[in-house]
């Protein structure tokens, strides 16, 4: 019997993960078809009940739900309770676990960005969102003594700051307000530069003037394509990554923990930049943007070829 794996969001008609994932299960011979359900919120508890039955094989979760679902799971992995955010699921008999794989997806990139250099010490966090929270554990648990997090609302970065206040106890983790004259003043302390926020996935917009970002930083954009953010960090002579590599890897870990098998990666990044081709614009977790042109698998000039 052909297995059922799913993606719950709102909307979802425009996500990525679709050909991802179908194209990693045909590669590797594994009977499965992955579905996109749209579901509201007020219909998200009764989609997880369904996906206890034994036909499914796993679900991935997406906006607005990563956090709301949460409470439906029954057990959640260390990854899931420490971002309060699930974008994975397996099941237990009828069991259901909640992971969260956007941290194993930062790791990847932030191996990939920094490369073969020592990992350094002090970051600028832009954003308090769902991936925010996934990027703040990986820099954590990465050993970064300063994290500093700007957001547009300050009351969701302090927040985020309180969430791992425990397990940052031993760092310094802070939220600021944004001002650009502050961002300025931080970024001549950091040398890891992320844009967690939701501004470029749309349009044009950055989330900080190119005039302020100095030289040689390491610049992580989650969104998936070369922002207008990206291209003003490469003209200051910074390296700069966008987000395909820890889309791939999120989905490559989630694929991983569905069927017990290595992630055809090779697979899995043609089959993204396929779909990004073909005209579908959203990576897991955003919403449809705009016209785009694709990018190119590996256009990200990293600091080293690593990866
Ligand atoms: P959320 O909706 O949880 O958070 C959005 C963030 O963007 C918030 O910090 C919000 O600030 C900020 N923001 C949005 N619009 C503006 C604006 N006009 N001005 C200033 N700040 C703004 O989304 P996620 O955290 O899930 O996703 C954020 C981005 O990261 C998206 O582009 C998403 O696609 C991408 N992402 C990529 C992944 C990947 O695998 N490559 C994985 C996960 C996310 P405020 O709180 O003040 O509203």
């Amino acid at each position: 019997m052909t297995k059922r794996v799913v993606l719950i969001g709102h909307p979802v008609a425009h996500s990525l993960s679709g050909a991802m994932q179908q194209a990693a299960f045909d590669a590797a011979g594994i009977d499965a078809a992955y579905e996109l359900w749209d579901r509201s919120p007020l219909a998200l508890p009764g989609a997880i009940a369904e996906i206890r039955r034994d036909e499914f094989l796993g679900v991935n979760v997406t906006i607005p739900h990563k956090e709301r679902v949460v409470p439906l799971v029954d057990r959640l992995t260390e990854e899931a309770q420490a971002t309060g955010a699930v974008n994975t699921i397996t099941r237990e008999g009828r069991r259901l676990v909640g992971h969260n794989t956007d941290v194993a997806g930062f790791d990847a990139a932030l191996d990939r960005l920094v490369g073969r250099q020592k990992m350094p010490k002090h970051a600028v966090l832009l954003g308090a969102g769902g991936g925010a929270r996934a990027v703040a554990y990986g820099l954590i648990r990465a050993g970064f003594q300063r994290v500093i997090v700007f957001n547009r609302h300050l009351h969701r970065a302090e927040g985020l700051v309180k969430h791992f206040a425990k397990g940052a106890a031993h760092m310094e983790l802070r939220a600021m307000p944004w001002h650009v004259s502050i961002i300025e003043s931080e970024l001549a302390k950091t040398k890891v530069l992320v844009n967690a926020t939701s501004i470029g996935l749309v349009g044009d917009e950055t989330p900080v003037p190119g005039e302020i970002l100095p030289s040689d930083l390491l610049v992580l954009d989650l969104i998936y394509k070369r922002t207008r953010f990206l291209r003003d960090a490469e003209a200051a002579g910074s390296s700069a990554m966008d987000g395909e590599t820890m889309l791939l890897h999120q989905g490559a870990a989630a694929f991983k923990l569905w069927t017990g098998q290595e992630a055809p990666l090779d697979v899995m990044a043609q089959a993204l930049a396929e779909a990004r081709a073909g005209g579908i614009q959203s990576a897991e977790g955003e919403p449809a943007g705009e016209s785009d042109p694709p990018i190119e698998a590996g256009a990200a000039t990293a600091a080293s070829g690593a990866g």
